[in-house]
């Protein structure tokens, strides 16, 4: 029902994508102290806090279900899950290869040069289908961003407002989220946007469709952006559910969670 990334080829390209020790002791009878040993260490390396290292426990034994969710999530398209942030970027040559135009549909498009990953683009069609059920007509704004426009946006924005406010604001090259092609801005990509109808919709129902917040009220801290209402990553129904179900909904902590996890083989 819902589309799904498969781009395995693309896998090698991430230099944390590799399978983990423990993946591979599944078969093993020490299976369940490797998981502990693991757990442990990535809980620790990620920096999460105390409730989440406590809801997500010490092991296969206190919580078999989340070693199950992570494994799901892992099968996954690789570039659902990378972490790009502020001290980690995409390659200056990452462009994915399944681009396709969005036009609109269901959801009206505030510019004709928009493109997104086809596994994106489909969903938010799907998503788009249903606000419109509701009543609600969502607006892509923004969308794949190569690094050589990033480039571009980056110096324009130091210009205007100096290297400080430009990092809140927007990303050195390569280290935009947008790179991936999994992300829409929508509606006017400001801060009025949350209180508007779409804006609620999206906040109350993004996660269904695999979408996530990528920079929430109250967290710049931890993502190292400002709060932005209107930023939204794909991230495929499971991930998104994971998401929320062990990480408060933020998706910088999984993130994290997973690339420590992953980088630990
Ligand atoms: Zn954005």
């Amino acid at each position: 029902m819902f589309p799904s990334c498969i781009n395995r080829n693309s896998t090698q390209k991430i230099d944390a994508q590799q399978t983990s020790p423990a993946a591979n002791a599944v078969n093993d009878n020490n299976v369940e102290t490797d998981f502990s040993a693991s757990l442990a260490e990535v809980l620790s390396s990620s920096q999460l806090p105390a409730r989440i290292g406590q809801r997500i426990g010490s092991g296969i034994a206190e919580n078999p279900a989340f070693l199950l969710d992570l494994f799901t999530v892992l099968q996954e398209d690789p570039y659902l899950w990378v972490l790009v942030d502020k001290e980690r970027a995409l390659g200056e040559d990452y462009e994915p290869g399944d681009l396709v135009d969005i036009k609109g549909g269901s959801y009206r498009v505030s510019r004709q040069d928009l493109r997104l990953r086809r596994c994106a683009a489909e969903s938010l069609e799907e998503m788009a289908a249903a606000a419109a059920r509701d009543g609600i007509i969502l607006t892509a704004s923004s969308s794949y961003r190569s690094y050589a426009y990033q480039v571009d946006l980056y110096a324009r924005n130091v210009r205007e407002l100096g290297r400080e406010a430009a990092d809140r604001e927007s990303a050195r090259p390569g280290h935009s989220q947008h790179q991936l092609g999994l992300i829409v801005d929508f509606g006017s990509i400001s801060d009025a946007f949350a209180q508007t109808a779409e804006g609620v919709w999206i906040a109350a129902n993004a996660s269904r469709f695999g979408w996530s917040l990528s920079y929430p009220d109250g967290y710049e801290e931890i993502t190292g952006y400002r709060w932005e209402s209107w930023h939204y990553r794909y991230v495929g129904v499971e991930l998104a559910q994971f998401i929320d179900n062990y990480f408060d909904g933020i998706q910088q902590y999984a993130l994290r969670f997973i690339y420590e996890w992953v980088k630990r083989s």
